[in-house]
């Protein structure tokens, strides 16, 4: 099998230093649908330099040039989207309409909402005797994983690009199929060689060595808390500024009263899209004692309708469906009482795990605290509301939550919750508005105006 280039650097393709290629496997059939080369920390080093040289003349293209090239770089995704959704499938899993739906047309938006606000955004205003400048950061390292391989990449590289920011990004092992096509779009795009590079690379090698480059200003990752951290604690000791995305464990809240039906369905719908490998994932479902038996078991009919294979599909590696099944028999060990799926592979090939409902969970388990990452959802039963919000906040994490309930009790919930982003209601995920977390969720947000000025530095100068 011919081995792909991994390593974009300074407006061309180049083989990797790295000595062993990645396989990237169809997580569906297990089998090795490519050979993608690795970069080496050489390989980064040289994608950092031309970064840095070609900083200057980007940071002072007027944004008017900015947002030409960010509409001509959604244009060259959306030329390519068939080939992107089918590629996110091979390479990640996701049934095809997912794919098409929310792997290809939401990054496609996100591109495209750069390259609006580039043009109208106010990167000079007056403070009294004061002129307040926006100025890019400068070189940004960014590091992303698979589970939503090109909206992940596009949600830093845009608004970086956007900023005037010059950028080297390290995607995911898993998932390289997808960010070589973001690179071959870029290209076309017609971005100044060096503006953008990419070094397709293991993350302890290439990524470890994008956070320790002394030419890279500022570093923008998501992925697991526990690598987060790591990273979080080079760049301070480097004094570089960094944005962490990190993980979730995000609570669904059904007040009492509230309409149990709509409440169940849209909440599974978030839980088990993407086959759960969401970091906004609605994993835990508070229910108020008097309506928990009833919510249990219309979540119990409706995760019949999630078929393996069809509705939803697997994970992406056998090491992801591994520590998924573990946290399904952690469950079970724990005492919890299992209301459908469970540990056993419902299919004979292909990572695939049932869908899998877990009832009677006390908030300290495990399956209540920790990330899974998969298709497990955990019910637990509240007395009034304000059980419901020590249950809702008792989490290390922050990033998401959902409220159900009467609309002025609904809204006041939500304000108290510590999260980054809930949905009252149903709301439905909003593009351009701000996306981060609270406590160990992350530092920083990302999309809309909010995810431009993180790469933004204030500079005021006096008259
Ligand atoms: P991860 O290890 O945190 O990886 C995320 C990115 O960081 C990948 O590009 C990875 O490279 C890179 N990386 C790993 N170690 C690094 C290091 N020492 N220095 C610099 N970069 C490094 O996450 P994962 O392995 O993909 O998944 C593990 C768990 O993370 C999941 O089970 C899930 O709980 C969590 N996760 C969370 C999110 C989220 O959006 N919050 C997304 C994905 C995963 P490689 O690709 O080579 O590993
Ligand atoms: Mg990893």
């Amino acid at each position: 099998m011919k081995v792909l280039d991994g390593v974009y650097v300074d407006g061309a393709w180049r083989s990797a230093g790295a000595a062993e290629p990645l396989a990237v496997v169809d997580p569906a059939t297990e089998e090795v649908v490519a050979r993608v080369g690795a970069g080496s920390a050489q390989d980064v080093d040289a994608a950092v330099r031309a970064a840095r040289d070609a900083f200057p003349g980007w940071a002072a293209a007027p944004p008017a040039e900015r947002a030409a090239r960010l509409a001509a770089l959604r244009d060259a995704m959306a030329t390519r989207a068939d080939e992107i959704a089918a590629t996110v499938t091979r390479e990640l899993g996701a049934p095809p309409k997912l794919a098409k739906a929310v792997h290809t047309q939401l990054p496609i938006a996100v591109a495209g909402s750069y390259a609006d606000l580039v043009a109208s955004y106010p990167f000079e205003t007056q403070v009294g005797n004061s002129t307040v400048l926006m100025e890019p950061v400068g070189v940004v390292g960014a590091i992303t994983p698979w589970n939503y391989p090109l909206h992940q990449i596009v949600a830093k590289v845009a608004p970086a690009l956007a900023a005037g920011c010059t950028v080297v990004l390290k995607p995911a092992e898993n998932t390289p199929l997808t960010a070589r096509l973001f690179a071959e779009a870029v290209h076309e795009a017609g971005f100044p060689a060096g503006v953008f590079n990419m070094v397709v690379g293991l993350g302890p090698v290439a990524g470890q060595a994008l956070v320790e480059h002394p030419g890279v200003d500022m570093v923008s990752f998501t992925g697991s808390t526990a690598v987060g951290r790591r990273i979080g604690a080079l760049a301070g000791g480097a004094v570089k500024r960094v944005a962490l995305e990190l993980g979730g464990k995000s609570a669904s809240v059904l007040l009492p009263g509230a309409d149990l039906a709509p409440a169940i369905k849209a909440t599974l719908a978030n839980a088990l899209s993407n086959s759960g490998q969401r970091c906004s994932a609605l994993t835990r479902v508070l229910v108020h004692r008097d309506q928990y038996e009833e919510a249990v078991a219309l979540a119990a009919e409706a995760v019949a309708g999630y078929v393996p294979g069809e509705r939803i599909g697997p994970l992406v590696s056998a090491e992801q469906r591994e520590r998924v099944v573990g946290y399904i028999e952690k469950g079970v060990a724990e005492g919890a009482r299992l209301v459908a799926g469970g540990p056993t592979p419902p299919l004979s090939r292909g990572y695939y795990v049932s869908p899998t409902l877990f009832a009677d969970v006390a908030p300290e388990m495990a399956i209540a605290q920790e990330e899974i990452f998969g298709p497990v959802v955990a019910f637990l039963r509240f007395e009034d509301e304000e059980d419901a919000l020590r249950i809702a906040n008792g989490t290390v994490y922050g990033l998401a939550g959902a409220v159900w309930g009467a609309p002025d009790e609904a809204a006041a919930f939500a304000r108290r919750m510590e999260a980054g982003q809930v949905d009252v209601n149903g709301g439905r995920f909003n593009a351009r508005a701000p996306f981060g977390g609270y406590k160990q969720s992350g530092i920083g947000r990302e999309l809309g105006e909010h995810g431009l000025t993180e790469y933004l530095h204030t500079k005021s100068l006096q008259f």
